[in-house]
């Protein structure tokens, strides 16, 4: 083994993967690996420590390849624990060292939050690309600290202009065989047709995030569009190192991307095998995509050849190595061409001292969130604090994890039932009004007992027309929060819906396979489910980027508080709730509340105990059940949950303002569950 000081074969200041042939950086990585995210390693490289990695005894250049560089490709591991990051006034948080890098560069320069957003999207499409990119949708909010206005952004994915309510289920009207390729002796019921499906050309939506992106730039950018792009297109000319957690999504999809060639040619060695950690991956077509978004806006990917292209890979009826049938999507040109991103009134409720706003419809993550605080708000959580408080989160309590996941089950019940794309489907009362009225989740927290789990919860009842029930969902997805110099705030959750997407790519990106997310089934026996497919409507989502405000003394909206959101389906509203209540009812630091174990329900028997997170004793004792041992896991058992300590896929994202020693100052956590890194103007506290 190499030691630490080991000086690494580069040119400081430039990624590594430029000065050096791909073999010896791989030599220098694996040298690399026993003293990487320590803190006690010797770096000097960063004179402006602004954009840098600071640790405690120095900064280092992210990309640069030396000790301490959080972009050097490390084995995915389930916690890896991080430190409270502070900054003067601007801050970025992603899941990945490249996108924080190349967000913060242009922060520095004087960038607004959404050109920020820009830069960091086209490196996550590159870097984290099983995730999010220029073939999926996201959700944003943005607070514009000048006019004190939070607007929220709606680039979800649409269904085609084509689509009828059995696009999922059935080849045809005259057809009534599932969507191929249907494994042999699969059962194509309700969503759990949802794997296979992935594959066929019905999964695919018509991409928003890029749409979305430009329409948030035309209201708050401040550099020019074309300039955002500079670190995505070098990043995929030079080629960059597969990190962790690429490399597992990689391995783990490596039969699915034989799906369509141009997915295995990138992502698989000649041989068939899976592109590995560390391997210098180059993505020059991707290089191409961005130049032709810099120069031609959205235009370039929603008409044209990249267009074009699109629509073939939906439309592909073949595939797979040997070759298997493929239903085809019915999405055309003009399902792109047509495509608008929507400015959408957000979801903006009080707790307790706070406002709290989330993404509306056709996001169920806002009002779901707004739901469980507004149920919580009757209970006096500050009472029920994690115990033996540390860096990430302490332990919680049996009744703190009982009384959230009570709450969460009742929140998920009204979501199940209720919410959808507006634009299709009214929610009761015509607004999110009637669903988080005080009252009302007064009442709901009634039905909360404190010696007993409800195990599953009812809906409320309204008076709307009668509604099945549809939970479906998947897990991929990604999420940035970013304040700027003027204290502009953006909260963005980005996706491509389940790892890897459709395994369908073209021109260097993966396309989505969102439309699952819609109910395969378009009634129940209570009647018709409000996210059934319908032509040109938005699946129904769980993304939760959310913003908190103090309340002013009139009870207005007041100062910036918090920015917060993370990936992981249906389960991305239990770990936004966690963090919040972390920082606004328990007092945690970003990375604490970041931190913390992921715990909470939907509406199931089952509630989730994060199993990976370091303060939960996951194993199981002889004779007894997982977790059996922790007092968390057994003393909510003994209020009759069910619980599950599956490790959870959260990836948070987490900015608070806060006040040190009488100076304000950006505090930022990262998910230790995953590879972000935190970067801004930074100091040592
Ligand atoms: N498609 C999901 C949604 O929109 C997100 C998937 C994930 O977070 O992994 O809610």
């Amino acid at each position: 083994m190499e030691s630490c000081e080991t000086p690494i074969p580069m040119q400081p200041r430039r990624p590594l993967f430029r000065a050096v042939s791909a073999l010896s950086v791989l030599g220098a990585l694996l040298a690399l690996q026993a003293c990487s995210n320590s803190d006690d390693v010797i770096t000097t490289a960063a004179q402006d420590t602004a954009c840098a990695q600071v640790t405690d005894s120095g900064s280092v250049d992210v990309g640069s390849g030396l000790p301490g560089d959080p972009a050097a490709p490390e084995p995915a591991s389930g916690f890896r624990s991080k430190k409270l990051v502070s900054a003067k006034t601007y801050m970025v948080v992603t899941a990945n060292p490249y996108a924080s890098k190349a967000g913060c560069e242009v922060l520095k320069k004087g960038g607004s939050a959404v050109d920020a957003a820009v830069a960091v999207q086209a490196v996550l499409g590159l870097v984290e690309p099983q995730s999010s990119g220029l073939g999926g949708g996201a959700f944003m909010l943005h607070y514009d600290a000048k006019t004190k206005k939070v607007q929220s952004y709606d680039g979800r994915e649409m269904a085609p202009a084509a689509a009828t309510d059995d696009y999922l289920r059935t080849i045809s009207a005259t057809n009534a065989a599932p969507p191929l390729p249907i494994p042999a002796g699969t059962a194509p019921e309700s969503n759990a047709a949802f794997t296979p499906l992935k594959q066929s050309g019905r999964s695919v939506g018509t991409p928003g995030a890029v749409r979305m992106l430009e329409l948030a730039h035309k209201d708050y950018g401040s550099l020019a569009w074309k300039d955002l792009f500079g670190s995505g297109v070098q990043l995929a000319t030079d080629g960059f190192p597969i990190s962790g957690r690429m490399a597992d999504a990689i391995a783990g999809s490596r039969t699915l991307l034989f799906t369509d060639p141009e997915a295995a040619a990138y992502f698989l060695n000649a041989d068939g095998s899976a592109k590995t950690l560390g391997t210098i991956i180059k993505n020059p077509a991707y290089a191409a995509t961005l130049t032709a978004l810099a120069s031609s806006g959205a235009n370039a990917l929603y008409t044209g050849p990249i267009a074009e292209n699109i629509v073939k890979k939906i439309k592909m009826t073949s595939g797979g190595s040997p070759s298997f049938a493929i239903t085809p999507g019915l999405t055309e040109l003009s399902d792109l061409a047509g495509y608008q991103a929507k400015r959408r009134d957000p979801v903006c409720t009080t707790y307790r001292s706070y406002w709290v706003c989330g993404m509306g419809a056709p996001s169920s993550g806002g009002m779901t969130v707004a739901s469980a605080l507004g149920t919580l708000e009757n209970f006096y959580l500050a009472g029920y604090k994690p115990t033996a408080m540390d860096t990430n989160g302490g332990k919680p309590t049996v009744m703190g994890v009982h009384l959230i996941s009570e709450a969460g089950r009742l929140a998920y019940a009204d979501r199940n039932k209720y919410m959808a794309d507006t634009d299709f489907i009214p929610l009761p009362g015509g607004s999110p009004a009637a669903l988080l009225d005080k009252t009302y989740l007064r009442n709901r927290a009634n039905l909360i007992d404190f010696t007993r789990s409800m195990g599953t919860a009812v809906a409320g009842t309204f008076t709307t027309a009668p509604l099945g029930i549809s939970s479906a969902e998947g897990k991929g997805t990604t999420h940035m929060t970013i304040v700027d110099k003027n204290g502009n705030v953006l909260v963005m959750t980005t996706t491509i819906e389940s790892g890897m997407g459709s395994y369908r790519m073209t021109n260097g990106f993966l396309l989505n396979n969102q439309l699952t997310d819609f109910s395969v089934l378009a009634a129940d026996a209570s009647g018709p489910i409000a996210n059934r497919v319908q032509a040109n409507k938005r699946p129904r989502s769980s993304m939760a980027p959310t913003l908190v405000f103090k309340m002013a003394d009139d009870g207005s909206m007041g100062d910036f508080l918090m920015g917060t959101g993370s990936p992981g389906g249906a389960t991305i509203i239990q770990y936004v709730i966690k963090t919040l209540v972390g920082v606004l009812d328990w007092g945690m630091d970003a990375q604490q509340a970041t931190s913390m174990v992921d715990f909470g329900a939907a509406n199931s028997a089952t509630t989730n105990v994060g199993g990976e997170h370091p303060n939960v004793n996951a194993t199981t004792p002889a004779g007894g059940l997982p977790g059996g041992s922790d007092p968390l896991v057994s003393g909510l058992r003994t209020l009759g949950h069910t619980v599950s300590v599956s490790s959870q896929s959260s990836g948070i994202s987490t900015i608070v303002k806060a006040t040190r020693n009488g100076a304000t100052v950006l505090e930022g956590g990262a998910d230790p569950r995953r590879e972000g890194i935190v970067l801004g103007d930074t100091f040592k506290p």
